[in-house]
This record gives structure tokens, C-alpha cells and sequence, in this order.
């Protein structure tokens, strides 16, 4: 490790003990940045390395709510609001039994370089709780959100700090939480986004990130003259971000051939169509219920606490939660052929499995990239709020695809090298840098 890279790091986890997953997202970040930031000493002087790396505050409240049998529950709020140099805070809020400081963090660390490479103006922040909505009846996970709420609406708001939905926060937990906010606050605001179609939301939101993901590959695979058209695809996960990378990848022509939950992976090589789609997102949306069941309505192999990536595909898109790809899984995607990696969720791939993926020189769209299409479908829901003006379906997603290419873009003019290999992990990094960066020069000391 470069010995300036290595200092930095012993003073962020000095001051940041115990937080592992917050050190990995910047550690990723300093590995891209020290250099660059010694070619422009400017934003040395300032300390912009040590400034961006501490969140501007962290919010940590109790989340006390009734469950249906009368019993008092107790549960951790968390908001991170981590950098508003060129926007309000945006990020999304994750309600999982695995959150904690160090996931928000590294969460919020991440986002303010996601949000800045949208181009839309937007800070960073990330938030949620450790409830889990799995098994909670309707009525259950309505009194967590409003309690959750109930303390959130002190802090957040249309121009300061706007979330949205993660991990475990869908459409349900965001009506939840706006109608809370709406009733405390007595206003109807653009204060959440991935709001309901009837009352604020856009067009495309739900769609964005898997679009967008597919969008990226298919930006990626471009510069190598080729396209997703017939390729067969390793997706991870069963949410929303799964679901509608499936729906893009078929629209594009690619076959997706696994989709997994955190109790194992489906493997269907005839595919996963339209159909059978529609039927996973009954399942995991309405139903609520196991991907396993998909292994007994369409007859294909089902693996129990499997993840997908011992199965052959050309491209891989990770979907489910972070450091779901290890070293191991990197070099069998390899071995087997992948070409290229798109990453939906927030940092799937291990430091390792990253070296891998970037020795192989294959083709690595990191989640801060190719993942931002949901965040920017949110600033464009923002935009129709404040306009009080909906857009269509075909406007919304001419704007995604326009904002990927410019993302993929920015990540090959930061990112290419003197061999022509394009490092989108540099690229990404450095693009997302540097608007903050000057955003927070010209503010002073703040
Ligand atoms: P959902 O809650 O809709 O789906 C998450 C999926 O991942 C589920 O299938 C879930 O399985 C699985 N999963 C979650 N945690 C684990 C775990 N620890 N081990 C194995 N599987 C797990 O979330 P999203 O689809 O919205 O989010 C998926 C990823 O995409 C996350 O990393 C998120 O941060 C990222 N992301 C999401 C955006 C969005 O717009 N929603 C935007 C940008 C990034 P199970 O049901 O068993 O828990």
C-alpha cells in the first residue's frame, strides 16, 4: 500500500474504531485520491481528504413501537447526513437487523461521490434502522415507520436532507414515513422520494437503478464494440434492484440465469422471462415469501445458502447488499468466462475481489457508478416536486440513460489509463471528488 495511503488510513480507523466497513469504502476512495490530491495541492492545504471523511452529523435516536400482540419493542433510528457541500443531504434510509454505524457510514461515504457524479445537486447521507420488516404484519411495520418518523422530522425536510428507500425500504415503508412527516409537519413536500405515483413520485423511480445498471454495462461493453445482446447474466438479490435489472437486461436482449434472497440462489439456464418476472415480483413484493419457492413453480435447481457467482455467465450484476463477492467468487466469474461486472449494490465486491476483477482488466463498473441511476431518478423526482410538474415515462428514462452515459464518461476520462484499460474504481472516485471538492474550497472551513 502507498505509505501515504496507509497513514491516512491509521488516523481514520484511530478515530473511527470499529467501523470495517466504513474503513473499506474509504480506504477504496484514499487508494484513488492520495495521489491525485499530491498532483493538486490545493485541496491538500484544505485537508479536503480529512474533512470529507467525518460526516457533517450523525443522528441516533430510540425507536420505541407496539407489535400486534401489545408488547413494547425497541429499536435504533440512525440518520447520517455526511457531506451538503453542492446539495441537500440524499441518500436512502436501509431497514435491516445488520445495520449499524459503520454500514451507514460507509453508506453515506459512498453516496456523496455517487451523488456528485449524477451531476444533479445533491449532498450525502444515509440512515435507517436495525427493525426488519421480515415477518412484521402490515400494521407492525406501519408503527416502527411512524415512530421512526415521529424523531426524523426534526431533521430532515425539502432543502436540508431528503431520503429515500435502501434495503427493506420500499414503497409500503416510504408511504409510512411521508404520511407521518405530512401529519407532524402539516406540509406536502418533496421531503422523501420513491413516493407513490398518486402523490409525488416519478415515473421510472422504482426502475432506476437496475435500469441504470444495465444502462452501465451496456455503456462499458460499448467500448469494447460489443453489447448485453445475447449475453447470459449472474444476478444477485430478488428486490428492486434485482427485478428491474431482469427487466432491462430481457428489453436489451441478455438472458439473466439466478436471482438469490439471503437463504440461497435459483438457477434457471432457459431464463428468466417476462413471465416468470412478474411472478417473482408477486412473490417478493406482495407475498412477501422465499426464492426458493421459484425453484418449484418453474422446476429449476435450487442452491441452499448459495450465492450465484459458481454459475456461468458473461456478465455479472450483484444486487443484494455488500461484500457479497469475495476473492474466491471474483476468480471463478473470471475462470468461467465474465467479462463484465455491474454493480447494483452498494459495494458487493471485496477489496480483493476488486484487485481481481481490475488484474483481469475485465470490464468493473463499481456500485458508486454504476448503481447511481436510482439516486438521480430521485433528484429528478425532486425537480418535478419543486415544479409541481410530472414528467412522462419516456422523458424520465431519455434523462436516465443521458445521466449513465455522462457517469460512464466522466469514470473513462478520469479513469483511463496510459494502456487505454479504463479503471472505473479511479474514475469514479476521482470524477466524484472533484465537484465536491471545489464546492468545499469555495465555501471556506465549514
Ligand atoms: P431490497 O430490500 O428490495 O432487496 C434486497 C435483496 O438482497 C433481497 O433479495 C435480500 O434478500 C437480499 N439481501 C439483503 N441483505 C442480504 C444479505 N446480508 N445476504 C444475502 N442477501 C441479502 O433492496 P434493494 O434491491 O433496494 O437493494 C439492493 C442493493 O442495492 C443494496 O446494496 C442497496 O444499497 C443497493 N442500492 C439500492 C438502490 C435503490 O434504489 N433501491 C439504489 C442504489 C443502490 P432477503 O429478502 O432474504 O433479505
Amino acid at each position: 500500500m502507498d505509505p501515504n495511503v496507509e497513514k491516512f488510513m491509521a488516523r481514520v480507523k484511530a478515530r473511527n474504531p470499529f467501523e470495517p466497513e466504513f474503513h473499506q469504502a474509504v480506504q477504496e476512495v484514499a487508494e484513488s485520491l492520495v495521489p491525485f490530491i499530491r498532483e493538486h495541492p490545493k485541496y491538500e492545504h484544505a485537508r479536503i481528504l480529512e474533512r470529507i471523511t467525518e460526516p457533517e452529523r450523525v443522528l441516533l435516536f430510540r425507536v420505541p413501537w407496539i407489535n400486534d400482540k401489545g408488547d413494547v419493542e425497541i429499536n435504533k433510528g440512525y440518520r447520517i447526513e455526511m457531506n451538503s457541500a453542492i446539495g441537500p443531504y440524499k441518500g436512502g434510509l436501509r431497514f435491516h437487523p445488520t445495520v449499524n454505524l459503520s454500514i451507514l457510514k460507509f453508506l453515506a461515504f459512498e453516496q456523496v461521490f455517487k451523488n456528485s457524479l449524477t451531476t444533479l445537486p445533491m449532498g450525502g447521507g444515509k440512515g435507517g434502522s436495525d427493525f426488519d420488516p421480515k415477518g412484521k404484519s402490515d400494521n407492525e411495520v406501519m408503527r416502527f415507520c411512524q415512530s421512526f418518523m415521529t424523531e426524523l422530522c426534526r431533521h430532515i425536510g425539502p432543502n436540508t436532507d431528503i431520503p429515500a428507500g435502501d434495503i427493506g425500504v420500499g414503497g409500503r415503508e416510504i408511504g409510512y414515513l411521508f404520511g407521518q412527516y405530512k401529519r407532524i409537519r402539516n406540509e406536502f413536500s418533496g421531503v422523501l422520494t420513491g413516493k407513490g405515483l398518486e402523490w409525488g413520485g416519478s415515473l421510472i423511480r422504482p426502475e432506476a437503478t437496475g435500469y441504470g445498471a444495465v444502462y452501465f454495462a451496456e455503456e462499458m461493453l460499448h467500448t469494447r464494440g460489443d453489447s448485453l445482446k445475447g449475453k447470459v447474466a449472474a444476478v444477485s438479490g430478488s428486490g428492486n434492484v434485482a427485478q428491474y435489472t431482469i427487466q432491462k437486461l430481457i428489453q436489451m436482449g441478455g438472458k439473466a440465469v439466478t436471482l438469490s434472497d439471503s437463504n440461497g440462489t435459483i438457477y434457471d439456464p432457459d431464463g428468466i422471462d417476462e413471465e416468470k418476472l412478474a411472478w417473482v415480483m408477486q412473490l417478493k413484493n406482495i407475498r412477501r415469501g422465499r426464492i426458493r419457492e421459484y425453484a418449484d413453480q418453474f422446476g429449476c435447481q435450487y442452491l441452499e445458502g448459495k450465492r450465484p457467482w459458481d454459475m456461468k455467465c458473461d456478465v455479472a450484476f450483484p444486487s443484494a447488499t455488500e461484500n457479497e463477492i469475495g476473492k474466491k467468487d471474483a476468480e471463478t466469474l473470471v475462470n468461467n468466462g465474465c467479462k463484465v461486472i455491474s454493480e447494483g449494490a452498494n459495494m458487493p465486491s471485496t477489496p480483493d475481489a476488486v484487485e481481481v476483477f481490475l488484474r483481469s482488466k475485465i470490464l468493473y463498473g463499481p456500485g458508486k457508478a454504476a448503481n447511481a441511476g436510482g439516486v438521480a431518478v430521485s433528484g429528478l423526482e425532486m425537480t418535478q416536486n419543486n415544479m409541481r410538474l410530472p414528467w412522462g415515462r419516456e422523458e424520465v428514462d431519455n434523462r436516465l440513460q443521458t445521466i449513465m452515459k455522462n457517469i460512464h464518461q466522466t469514470c473513462v476520462n478520469f479513469g483511463t489509463g496510459t494502456d487505454g484499460f479504463v479503471n472505473y474504481v479511479k474514475g469514479a472516485n476521482i470524477g466524484g471528488f472533484v465537484k465536491v471538492a471545489d464546492a468545499m474550497l469555495a465555501q471556506g472551513v465549514v
